[in-house]
């Protein structure tokens, strides 16, 4: 029963941008994982759906490019490694270097050819790593065609004053992901410098993980492709790295650092395409359902084994 609600919500938010947000705010809220907040969020799922096919109508008619959820990879450094990170980031051959102007002009192109987003995600690696996050912040909740931002951290770092200022500001949330107090040992300073600042956090303590397989190739043919892209969950988590916008953070990140093999046609190159050519791209890309990633991957579904969180490479894979 409570897999079949799962699938339903899946299939939903997979179809309405609108809801992504809502889910967004759901899961931030921290009632995701039992099984009253499944039924509590498919009610409000079925609430939704005139609004939502509204709103889908309605960008389908004026070809309006809406995006439920992106995550922007602000760096691949990490303080933790962990063995079954969603990100790949303990398994970076060639990491990320970025300039901070890199990261506003990829904003700034994201937001000229798309019309609206309603979640960003700063992701990382580990985002309080980034030495000028808060003029990355500043830039994203000064769009208008922005929603909503959560940042997502695994809490190890304490943010500085300018972080702190700029996290303030009403459409910031903070996602502190739940892992265990070995290894996150300052969280309880970490929360109380957000309280004291009165910056919106979700402390997710139930925090659950599924194995998504490892990186080899699956040769799956194009049916087999299609079903695993519908069941996963990753697919609702876009990923904008170099320019690139990717379905998930496997295929954005396996392709970028050199961890599953690059397939230009697997994602839309917002920086070299022009405006229109790439808003074209975009609504062709949302409604692709084989993408040649799934085949180095197990996806994160409801069929998926639910493993410990966090838990840590031990021997160090790069160098
Ligand atoms: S904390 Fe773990 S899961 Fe999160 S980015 Fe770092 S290595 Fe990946
Ligand atoms: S199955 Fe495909 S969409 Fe899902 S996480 Fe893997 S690569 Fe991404």
């Amino acid at each position: 029963m409570r897999k079949f609600i799962e699938k339903i919500q899946i299939a939903f938010v997979k179809q309405f941008p609108l809801l992504r947000l809502v889910f967004a705010k759901l899961a931030l809220s921290g009632i995701r994982y039992n099984f009253g907040a499944y039924l509590y969020a498919g009610a409000i799922c079925v609430l939704m759906i005139p609004i939502s096919i509204f709103e889908k109508i309605f960008a389908l008619c004026t070809r309006r490019v809406v995006i439920g959820q992106v995550g922007i990879i602000v760096t691949s450094r990490c303080t933790l490694k962990c063995k079954e990170c969603s990100a790949l980031i303990p398994y970076c051959t060639q990491p990320l270097n970025k300039t901070l102007n890199d990261i506003l002009n990829d904003i700034d192109i994201l937001l000229d050819v798309v019309d609206y987003i309603y979640v960003v995600q700063l992701l990382g690696g580990e985002p309080f790593l980034h030495g000028d996050l808060d003029v990355i912040i500043d830039k994203l909740s000064s769009s208008n065609k922005v929603a909503a931002i959560n940042i997502v951290t695994n809490g190890t770092i304490l943010p500085n004053k300018k972080v702190i200022t700029a996290m303030q500001n009403k459409k910031i949330r903070v996602q502190i992901s739940g892992y265990p107090k070995t290894l996150v040992k300052n969280i309880d300073g970490f929360i109380d410098i957000l309280k004291l600042h009165n910056v919106k956090f979700n402390h997710s303590t139930s925090l659950k993980w599924r194995h998504m397989g490892d990186r080899s190739f699956k040769n799956r043919n194009n049916g087999e492709l299609k079903e695993l892209f519908e069941l996963c969950t990753s697919t609702l988590c876009n990923t904008l790295i170099d320019g690139e916008y990717h379905i998930c953070p496997i295929s954005g990140n396996g392709m970028s650092f050199g961890v599953i093999p690059k397939n230009a046609t697997d994602f839309v190159d917002i920086r070299s395409l022009p405006k229109m050519e790439a808003r074209q791209s975009m609504r062709k890309f949302f409604s692709r359902k084989v993408f040649s990633a799934c085949n180095y991957c197990d996806g994160n579904t409801i069929y998926s084994k639910i493993i410990e969180p966090a838990e840590q490479v031990i021997t160090p894979i790069v160098e």
